[in-house]
C-alpha cells in the first residue's frame, strides 16, 4: 500500500485483488444506468435447420456498449447483474425488447430468449413473459426461453410449476448449455422442454481424431429425439465440423460458420437480401 498526495487519502493500492473488486464495483455502478442511457442493445445469431439450411430463429445475445470500455461481454456483466439485484430489470427489458424486435422480422422466425435461473424462481415472471408477448403482438409459438440445468438445484415443485405456467402461455422452452451442469438425467422425466442446446464444448474437439464428443452428441440426439425435443448444436466454427454435426443428425445448428451475432438493423438487412434463407410465413419445414 502506498499512502501519497492529500492527507489520509490512498493514492493506489497495489493489489491486484483490491484492483479487480474495485473494477467490479464501478462496473456494477455503471451497470445500474446502463439501460437508461441506452447502452444495452441485442445481437442476434441464426439458428439454422441442419437439414434445409433455413433460418429458424435467431438467439438474443444481450450487449453492454460501455462509454468508455465499448461492447462488454455478457459473461462479463450477467453475472454482476445476477449479484447485484439487477438482472430482473435487464431480463424484462431483454424479454420486451426482443419480441418488439421479432414481432418486425419476415416470416415466421422464432426469437430466443436467455432467462437467469434467478429470473426464473421469481414468481412474476409468466406475467412478464404474457405482457411483452401482448404488447409487442408476438405469436407464443415463436417465443423460446432458453433455461440453464441449473434451475433444477432449486425446489423441484416450484420449478415444475414455473415450467407449466409457461407452457400454459404457448412459449417454447430450451434446456441450454446442455452436459456441461450437474445433469441427473432425472428432471427430463417431466420437464417440458421443446429442445436440448448441446453445450460448444462437445463441438469443440469432436472432429480431432479419438474425441469421444461425437459419441457423446450421437447419444444426447438419441435422448432428445426419444423425448420428442428439437436438438441445437452451440458453436459451429467450421465446415468441418458442420458436416460432423449433420452426420450426427442434429437437427439445428448455430455458430460462427454461419453469422456472429449482428445488430437487428442487419440482420433486417440480410433477410432483404436474400442471404439468410428464412421460415416463410404458413406451413413449412421448420
Ligand atoms: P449462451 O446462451 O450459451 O450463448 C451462446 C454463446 O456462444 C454466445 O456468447 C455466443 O456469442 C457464443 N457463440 C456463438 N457461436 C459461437 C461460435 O461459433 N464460437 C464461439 N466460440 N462462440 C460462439 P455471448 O454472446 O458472449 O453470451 C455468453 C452468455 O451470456 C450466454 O451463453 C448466456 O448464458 C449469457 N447471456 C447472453 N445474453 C443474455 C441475456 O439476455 N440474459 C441472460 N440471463 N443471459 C444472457
Ligand atoms: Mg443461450
Ligand atoms: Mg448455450
Ligand atoms: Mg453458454
Amino acid at each position: 500500500a502506498a499512502k501519497g498526495g492529500g492527507r489520509g487519502r490512498f493514492r493506489f493500492y497495489s493489489s491486484d485483488l483490491l484492483q479487480a473488486a474495485e473494477d467490479r464495483r464501478v462496473l456494477e455502478e455503471d451497470l445500474r444506468d446502463a439501460i437508461s442511457r441506452d447502452e444495452i442493445w441485442l445481437a442476434y445469431q441464426p439458428i439454422v435447420n441442419a437439414q434445409t439450411n433455413i433460418v429458424t430463429g435467431f438467439e438474443a445475445l444481450m450487449r453492454w456498449n460501455h462509454p468508455e470500455r465499448g461492447n462488454i461481454s455478457p459473461a462479463l456483466f450477467i453475472p454482476i447483474a445476477e449479484e447485484a439485484n439487477m438482472i430482473g430489470e435487464l431480463g424484462e427489458w431483454a424479454l420486451r425488447k426482443a419480441c418488439e424486435e421479432a414481432a418486425t422480422w419476415p416470416g415466421v422466425m422464432k426469437v430466443a430468449v436467455n432467462v437467469s435461473p434467478i429470473q426464473f424462481a421469481k414468481d412474476t415472471l409468466p406475467k412478464l413473459v404474457r405482457e411483452a408477448l401482448s404488447v409487442s403482438g408476438l405469436a407464443p409459438g415463436r417465443l423460446e426461453l432458453e433455461i440453464t440445468e441449473s434451475v433444477f438445484l432449486q425446489d423441484s415443485d416450484d420449478t415444475d410449476n414455473m415450467f407449466q405456467r409457461l407452457k400454459d402461455i404457448g412459449v417454447r422452452l430450451a434446456l441450454d448449455d446442455f452436459g456441461t451442469g450437474y445433469s441427473s438425467l432425472g428432471y427430463l422425466k417431466t420437464a417440458p422442454f421443446d429442445k436440448i442446446k448441446i453445450d460448444q464444448s462437445f463441438v469443440r474437439g469432436a472432429t480431432e481424431p479419438g474425441s469421444r464428443n461425437g459419441a457423446i452428441i450421437s447419444a444426447i440426439v438419441a435422448l432428445a429425439n426419444a423425448l420428442g425435443m428439437e436438438t441445437t448444436a452451440e458453436g459451429i466454427e467450421s465446415l468441418d465440423q458442420l458436416d460432423l454435426i449433420r452426420d450426427l443428425h442434429v437437427s439445428h445448428v448455430q455458430g460462427y460458420v454461419y453469422s456472429q451475432p449482428v445488430a437487428n438493423d442487419v440482420l433486417l438487412e440480410r433477410c432483404e437480401a436474400g442471404e439468410w434463407e428464412i421460415t416463410p410465413a404458413g406451413p413449412a419445414v421448420q
